[in-house]
């Protein structure tokens, strides 16, 4: 039940990083986005992370023979040939329901689809296919060539075949996979993850304490790498605002909306380390400005 090429939807921040897992393990990887420059990014990215791998030893294959098994283009009918296809786009249900009823149309019968998606329901996505059953959900975390496990989420048409082989191409590609065995929203870590993020924001919006506090408390009391809004800042603003969104629009349960304090960034255009303003300020070479 090998992926021996695996077609990537959306070259940003987890596309590109799929994209480098795939590589890395054997896999042929044709990326796909709306524009060459981003593609273009995307690949540079892939390149400098592959470097460093290589320099640390981490991999057995030299940096070309990985990075020559990908592969771009802006034709989306490139991909058709794919055992597997991963949707990494926005997170926007209009966006990925598009998205979803192009790779029905134009990819082989027997391509799995997967979506990347962090909150977006995988049976409303596979709804708009007529291949419901080879839907699901395989959610990577970022970023993905450091993180060791990813959700595969079982979508209500997904077939026993299909959560298999999302589980097998987890483990194909060198990680952990976690089986989420009913499409509920947010999935299970981000679920749990997302109720800390929100409790975060809104003490801060309260006044109760500070950005910098709870990051350096969740670091230094509860044994975490990074807090919440340093690992917001690396997701983006606006793919967590996003989710919520999402969240918030299934269960039209308010404590899911994001607080005021987000919704002010992502409408500044504060969205993290991308666009060197978000919960902290970054210079040009992406380290943190103090004060
Ligand atoms: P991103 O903004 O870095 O990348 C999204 C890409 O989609 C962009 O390159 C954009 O050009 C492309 N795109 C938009 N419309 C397109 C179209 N019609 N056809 C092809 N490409 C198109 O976002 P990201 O952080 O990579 O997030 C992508 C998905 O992964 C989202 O669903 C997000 O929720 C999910 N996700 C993100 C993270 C994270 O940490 N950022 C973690 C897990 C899952």
């Amino acid at each position: 039940m090998k992926m021996n090429k695996v077609f990537i939807v959306g070259a940003g921040f987890m596309g590109s990083g799929i994209a480098q897992a795939c590589a890395q393990s054997g896999i042929t990887v044709m990326l796909h986005d709306i524009s060459q420059d981003v593609i273009e990014k995307g690949l540079k990215n892939i390149a400098w992370s592959v470097s460093k791998l290589v320099e640390k030893g981490n991999l057995s294959e030299d940096k070309e023979t990985i990075l020559n098994r990908i592969s771009s283009a802006l034709d989306f009918s490139h991909g058709s040939d794919a055992d597997l296809a991963i949707e990494a786009v926005f997170e926007n249900a209009e966006l990925k329901q598009e998205i979803f009823r192009k790779l029905d149309e134009t990819c082989h019968k027997n391509t799995i689809l997967a979506t990347n998606t962090s909150a977006i329901s995988i049976s409303e996505l596979a709804s708009v296919t007529n291949r419901p059953d080879k839907v699901v959900g395989i959610h990577f975390f970022s970023p993905v060539p450091m993180m060791a496990a990813a959700e595969v989420i079982r979508g209500m048409a997904t077939s026993d075949e299909t959560f298999a082989a999302g589980e097998a191409f987890v483990r194909q590609v060198g990680k952990e996979p976690i089986l989420v065995r009913r499409d509920v929203p947010a999935f299970v870590i981000n679920r749990i993850n997302y109720r800390a993020n929100l409790e975060a924001m809104r003490l801060v919006e309260e006044g109760v304490t500070t950005v910098e506090d709870i990051d350096k408390g969740l670091r230094l009391a509860s044994g975490r790498k990074m807090g919440p809004f340093e690992i917001g800042d690396i997701v983006g603003l606006d793919v967590t605002y996003g989710a919520l969104m999402s969240i918030y629009e299934t269960t039209r349960d308010p404590y899911w909306y994001p607080p005021a304090i987000m919704r002010n960034k992502v409408n500044a255009g504060h969205l993290g380390r991308k666009t060197g303003k978000g919960w902290y300020e970054y210079n040009e070479d992406g380290s943190r400005k103090e004060g």
